[in-house]
Formats: structure tokens, sequence, C-alpha cells
């Protein structure tokens, strides 16, 4: 496969065509953003890197980090995590309230925010520095020790966290939260906080891609059938409520981010990552989306 000529000509095409979609601007210091930076950077299980655009800027992971999260608490608690969050579509935005209070309590999935916020206070209760020990693992994935929190866009964020604080204190009414309040919220902004480049996002996602290799970073193993349930999750529940839309259109499991990244991966093969900070209203980068429904037409290659 020459990915070279096909990401070359993806990143063309997608860059000349008009801009659509805003930046988001929920969290004033995300705003601040360029609006019309674009990479995309793909490595193979073999070992190569191709990329090309702004890929080696850092950008804010938001929701991305989520998958992160999940492989601790899943990594920890093992099946009994299930107890806590199910594992299904949400088909409602990623901050609704309204689901929560219906399905009492309990999140629809890891990957929308009560379901972060419910991993969160896992890790809060068994771990003694959740924040070390997220950046450890974060680092180790990646390869790269200077990945960190950006302590502006969790305060920014934190600022104004009322809907995230409503979440919380819904799930903790029902007995879904164990620690206080304000120690999730805190923690939960840091890890959305955590920036990286287009080619550190797709080498951290190789794992889960690679399953010929053991996953065992900084002290966080999982077995294959955990990576093919956190891929699962991640096919069905990634893209918010864009989630069918995004596997329809592309065929990968993946997961995106209000800054504007996008990550996924095609088992065996290669990760992939494209950021463009211009969103569409569900949340997802839309020459992110394009160039990676390009990807795997042009490819003939997607899951299924
Ligand atoms: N920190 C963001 C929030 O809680 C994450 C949103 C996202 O990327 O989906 O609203």
């Amino acid at each position: 496969m020459d990915f070279k000529q096909i990401i070359t000509g993806i990143y063309d095409e997608v860059k000349a065509s008009a801009p659509d979609g805003k930046v988001s601007d929920y969290i004033p210091e995300l705003a601040k953003v360029e609006p019309d930076k674009f990479g995309i950077a793909l490595i193979t299980t073999k070992g190569s890197t191709f990329s090309i655009g702004d890929v080696e800027e850092k950008f804010s992971i938001q929701s991305i980090a989520k998958v992160f999260l999940l492989s601790l608490a899943f990594s920890i608690r093992g099946d009994s995590l299930w107890e806590r969050v199910n594992v299904e579509p949400s088909g409602n935005p990623f901050n609704s309230v309204v689901q929560l209070e219906y399905e009492k309590g309990k999140p629809r999935n890891p990957l929308i925010n009560p379901g972060a916020h419910v991993l969160s206070d896992i890790l809060l209760t068994e771990l003694n520095d959740p924040y070390e020990a997220f950046l450890q693992f974060v680092r180790k994935i990646t390869g790269t020790r200077s990945i960190d929190f950006n302590e502006k866009v969790a305060k920014s964020e934190k600022n104004l966290g009322y809907r995230n604080a409503s979440l919380i204190n819904l799930m903790k009414s029902y007995g879904n939260i164990e620690n206080h309040i304000d120690a999730v919220l805190d923690f939960y902004f840091h890890i959305c906080s955590v920036e990286m480049t287009c080619e550190q996002l797709a080498k951290a996602f190789l794992p889960y891609a690679n399953l010929a290799q053991p996953f065992d970073f900084a002290g966080v193993t999982l077995t294959r059938s955990q990576i093919k349930r956190i891929n699962a999750i991640m096919l069905m529940c990634g893209f918010y409520d864009e989630s069918g839309e995004f596997a329809f259109k592309v065929g990968l499991p993946g997961k995106s981010g209000i800054g504007g990244g996008i990550v996924a991966i095609n088992p065996k093969q290669f990760s992939v990552a494209t950021w463009s900070p211009r969103i569409n209203k569900k949340g997802n980068s839309i020459f992110g989306m394009r160039a990676l429904e390009m990807l795997t037409t042009r490819t003939e290659d997607s899951i299924f």
C-alpha cells in the first residue's frame, strides 16, 4: 500500500476545500487555537510513519483522553467496571443530563462525559496519585516524556464546568460516585487538558491496533480480549452521537475530541491521527472525518 501517496493526495484535496465548521469555544482557552491547522499522521504496525501538515504541533486531545482513562480503569478493575458503566451507544450529546436521569445515574458508555467521570472516580479511589499514574501511562505509550497537562486549559474548563458538575452531582445522588465532586471534576478536567501532536497521538493508539505485541505500559496491562472490548466501544461510542455516521463513512474504531483531533485504528495494520480544529455541531472535526473517509475509500480497506 502506497500510504505516502494516498495520505498526500488526501491532505492536498481536503486542505484545498472550503473551510467548514467552527473552533469549539465553550472552553475559552481552546477558542484561541488557529482554525485552519491541519495534519495527518499514520503509523503502521510494521513501524513506518507517514505524516503531512501540522503534525508536530501540540493540541488539546480533550475527549480522546477518555480512551486512556478507560485503559487504566479496565486494567485495574477488570469486568467489574461494567457494574458502574454500560457499553451501549448513547445516541445523545456527550454531556446530556436527560439520559443519565432516565437511566438512574449509570452512564451509557465510558466515552461520554458521565462515563469518564465514573472512571475518574474509580482511579481516585484506587490510586494514591492518579494524576501521576495517568501521566506515566500516556508518556510511556507515546514514548514521549514531555507529555503533560495544560493547567491553563484545565482551569479554563473548571471555571465554567457547570454541566460536568451537574452530571457528577446527579450520579452522586444515585450512589455512582464515591469521591468528592470537586476532586472528580479536577481530575477529569486535567486528563482532558493533555496535549499531543498528531504523530504522538497516532503512536499512542498503535498498541490498540498492534495485537501481536503485549499491552503493557507503565504498569497498565490489558489482555487481547480487553483490547477487543475497548476497540468495540470506540467503534460504537467514539464519536458522540455521530458514532453511527463515522462507522458508516469510515468503518474504523476511533475517538474524537472537541479540540479537533481524531484518532482511528485499523486492527493489525495502522493507527492514524488527524487534527483540524473546525468541528461540526456534534463535536467532530469536519476535515478529520472527511480525510478518514477518503482513507478507507482509497485503500479499499476498513474493518468491514
Ligand atoms: N473536556 C470536555 C468536556 O467535558 C471534553 C469534550 C470532548 O472533547 O468531547 O466538555
